[in-house]
């Protein structure tokens, strides 16, 4: 799975429809301060279901809709689309290439959208549910957080290092096999019993 285009339109500073193409390797994006470097981090959050308006330096939901500048009237919409290169079929679709679009209007009405349909904020958790992409995942840090995860107790900036390589599921899959493996044990120690006790 490889991020392949963001389109923005009416998301913050983002006022006319753009579109950024993430080429093979690493991007980079630099601009003068203000100039909507977080607003594009943000944009991805959004897309992918980010519900607090907090989190996205507002205070409703609204609030990420292009709100004015000195020569622009505001907008009544946000539009955001990010296309997934899917080839790989690494998120559960069928699709090769999925492209999950989310507007909102200034009225409060919402929408997501996945290839062109309409669906709800839980078919987009589960579709990036254990990709490390998720709404909660490490692999959108800002800036606040690098500071956070610096500061953090070795153990806890373990288990960020393991739940970004994507290994935590993994640990639960031992923990359940494990368990398994305890219970059958005992079982297999109860029948010894029955046995001894018959033979
Ligand atoms: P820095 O380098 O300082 O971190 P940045 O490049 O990351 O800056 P952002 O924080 O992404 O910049 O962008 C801030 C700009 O976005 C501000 O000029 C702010 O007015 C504008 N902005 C934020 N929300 C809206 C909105 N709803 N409508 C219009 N402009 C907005």
């Amino acid at each position: 799975m490889k991020l392949k285009t963001l389109e923005i339109s009416g998301f913050k500073s983002f006022a006319d429809k753009t579109k950024i193409e993430f080429m093979s390797g690493l991007t980079g994006i630099v601009g003068p301060n203000g100039s909507g470097k977080s607003n594009i981090i943000e944009a991805i959050r959004w897309v992918l279901g980010e519900q607090s308006a907090k989190d996205l330096r507002g205070t409703k939901m609204t609030d990420v809709i292009f709100a004015g500048s000195a020569n622009r009237k505001p907008l009544n919409r946000a539009e955001v689309s990010i296309t997934f290169d899917n080839a790989d079929h690494y998120l559960k679709s069928d699709f090769s290439e999925v492209k999950v679009t989310r507007r909102l209007f200034r009225n409060g009405e919402s929408g997501y959208l996945v290839n062109g349909q309409d669906c709800r904020l839980r078919d987009i958790l589960e579709l990036f549910m254990d990709t490390g992409l998720g709404r909660e995942s490490f692999s959108i840090i800002s800036q606040g957080r690098v500071e956070a995860i610096f500061n953090s107790k070795p153990e806890d900036r373990r288990s960020i290092i393991e739940e970004v390589a994507g290994v935590y599921k993994y640990k639960q899959n031992k923990d359940k096999a494990q368990k398994e493996l305890g219970n059958t044990r005992e079982y297999l120690n109860r029948v010894n019993d029955i046995i001894a006790e018959l033979e």
